[in-house]
């Protein structure tokens, strides 16, 4: 665990970890829950303010513990309530054969928080950049830099949690940054830490893994002991639109995807997501939305559409009001179910990545 290796990360800890810690310094066995009521019921996660703590113990916490292992370096806020933090990451773990990255290099990860009357859902990162490269996204545009580890996923959900005038987070959603079935192990943790009753407590139905679809590791998933709400990224009518808009598509079909998805329903009794982002003149066509509903009709799903959001630099527009409508009412009549998703933090660059873009590119040399 630590103290061979340096200070321990705490939001990477589950009980038993912590419970090991305090053996190996010597701490009453009993500051684990104290440690964990403070930081995921509190959101305090200075050891000099936790008040029942004393003062040889918090000495030791502050010497072999981070509690905190990013730093906030923007912060927007819309006028519709959505708020999104830029946070750079300390020694970010990377994948064997991926650069080391300096401070502001391009080590930061996007976190959004969009509250509803009803919901306040953390949108969240799983790597650093991204490796599918789909051709709409600011994300990955510069590629992979690394993986979160399974306490960064989760503090992302702290920091989020304590944004002044916004209350305890709802819902999660593994939308941000990243493809998060390719860092399978730190987002399965991650979820274990957010869904445990001594963690965020957050249940299931309100955790969403978003994925382009990795057919093995969608199975994988199947296995997962949390039946989380699993929503396919699917973009296109078929596969040669959707080879157009994402790489990976080259290596695996719809009907493959579907298949795997197929499988996660029967297992876990979760409807299926199907994401589709409505790209102007591209996949927005009623034959566009005949050919979808022939796949969504293969499986239980719902289909949310999205708006595109324009990303300077990217050839891609943002769909006209009357085809969307056009879009949903060809997939009611086809008897799907269907939603538009709503428009939010469009003033805070809100697609995906374009707050790291933009920082990028204001911190490269001209
Ligand atoms: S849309 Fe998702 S999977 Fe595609 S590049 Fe962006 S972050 Fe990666």
């Amino acid at each position: 665990m630590t103290t061979e290796t340096g200070p321990c990360a705490f939001f990477d800890l589950t009980p038993d970890d912590l419970s090991d810690f305090c053996r190996q310094h010597d701490l009453p066995h009993f500051l684990g829950t104290q440690l964990r009521e403070w930081v995921y019921d509190k959101g305090v996660t200075d050891p000099e303010n936790m008040t029942n703590i004393s003062g040889r113990n918090c000495d030791v916490l502050v010497d072999h513990m981070i509690f905190e292992q990013g730093s906030v370096t923007g912060h927007q806020c819309d006028s519709d309530g959505t708020q999104k933090l830029l946070i750079d990451w300390d020694q970010p773990p990377t994948k064997p054969g991926l650069p080391i990255l300096e401070s502001g290099a391009g080590r930061e990860t996007e976190s959004v928080m969009i509250p509803t009357d009803t919901r306040k859902t953390a949108c969240v990162s799983s790597q650093i950049g991204c490796p599918v490269g789909c051709t709409f996204c600011a994300s990955g545009l510069g590629g992979l830099d690394g993986n979160l580890s399974a306490g960064m996923i989760v503090e992302q959900i702290h920091r989020l949690n304590h944004l002044e005038d916004v209350g305890r987070i709802t819902n999660v959603v593994f939308m941000g940054m990243g493809e998060p079935l390719s860092n399978f192990s730190a987002v399965t943790n991650a979820i274990r830490t957010i869904n445990a009753p001594w963690g965020y407590g957050i249940s299931a139905r309100k955790i969403t893994v978003s994925t382009v679809g990795l057919p093995g590791a969608i199975r994988k998933l199947v296995d997962f002991e949390i039946p989380v709400t699993l929503a396919l990224s699917l973009h296109a009518p078929n596969d040669e639109i959707r080879r157009t808009l994402i790489p990976w598509a080259d290596y695996v079909t719809i009907e493959e995807l579907i298949d795997a998805c197929q499988e996660y329903f029967q297992k876990t009794g979760r409807e299926i997501t199907l994401e589709y982002l409505l790209l102007r003149g591209i996949n927005d066509k009623i034959e566009h939305a005949r050919e979808l509903a022939l796949t969504a009709k293969n499986i239980r799903a719902n289909v949310n559409l999205i708006r595109y959001n324009e990303v300077p630099g990217l050839p891609y527009e943002r769909p006209r009001s009357e085809d969307v409508r056009r879009f949903q009412e060809t997939l009611r009549k086809l008897h799907i179910n269907t939603h538009i998703r709503a428009s939010r933090g469009r003033n805070i660059a809100a697609a995906c990545g374009q707050l790291r873009h933009e920082s990028r590119r204001e911190i490269k040399p001209a």
